[in-house]
Parts: C-alpha cells; structure tokens; sequence
C-alpha cells in the first residue's frame, strides 16, 4: 500500500472538507462535489483499493457490504421507491479520475440511458 493518501482517503479521514453523508469504521460517503443529478453521493471504503479490477478475494465481503451501505444512503436519501443509478468508473476508458474506489449513487431526476 503506497504510503501517499489518496484524495479521497484525506476525505475520509477529514484533512479535507466533504458534506459528509455517512460514516463507519469501513466506509464513507459524501456529495461529489460536482453532481451530474440532484442526488450526487460517493460512496468508498476507507480501504484505498485504486480501481474496481484491483480488488481481490479478500475485498469480496467489503464489496458486497459497499452495496449493503450504498442501499442504506438511498433508502435515507429517499430514493428506493422511483429509483436510482450505481456508477463505477474504471480506468481512462471509464472515465475514472480519482484512483480510490468509489461507487457512484445518482438519482433524484429520470436518467438517461447509455451514459456518455
Ligand atoms: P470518477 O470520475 O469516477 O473518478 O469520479 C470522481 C468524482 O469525484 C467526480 O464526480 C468528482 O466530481 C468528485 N470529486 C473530486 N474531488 C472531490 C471533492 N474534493 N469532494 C467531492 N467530490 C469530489
């Protein structure tokens, strides 16, 4: 593990503002701080995994929980009835800019289908 925060680790670990939305030992969440739809929110785990294909069968119950608490937020955000996207961007294809992993939750406006 690369001794340098990621940004969103510095997040996490409040060395750099968010409006935070949730927290736990294992994860944090936070509005994206330029929302593509009403409801914009980040969800990691504190875990600087870099990109989703870098994570291993050790990650898999912290990426099954990731969903668990990303439900959770929707729910409380009230966005469980009409419904709501997941993104995750991988790589420069995918348009990933920050390499700490992090599940987007959109939602809050009909979205459009395919992205980009
Ligand atoms: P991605 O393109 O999937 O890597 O998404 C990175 C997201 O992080 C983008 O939607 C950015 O708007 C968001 N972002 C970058 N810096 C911050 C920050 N300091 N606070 C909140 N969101 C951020």
């Amino acid at each position: 593990m690369s001794e340098e925060k990621t940004l969103f680790q510095k997040i996490a670990d409040k060395e750099i503002p968010s409006e935070e939305v949730y927290s736990d030992e294992d994860y944090y969440a936070f509005r994206d701080l330029n929302p593509g739809a009403p409801t914009h929110i980040l969800v990691i785990p504190r875990k600087p995994i870099p990109k989703i294909t870098d994570a291993t069968e050790a990650d898999a119950a912290l990426l099954g929980r990731l969903f668990l608490v990303a439900n959770k937020i929707a729910e409380a955000e009230g966005l469980t009835e009409k419904g709501f996207r997941y993104v995750i961007n991988c790589g420069d294809d995918g348009e990933q800019t920050v390499y700490h992993l992090h599940l987007h939750l959109l939602g809050g406006r009909p979205l459009s289908w395919p992205p980009g």
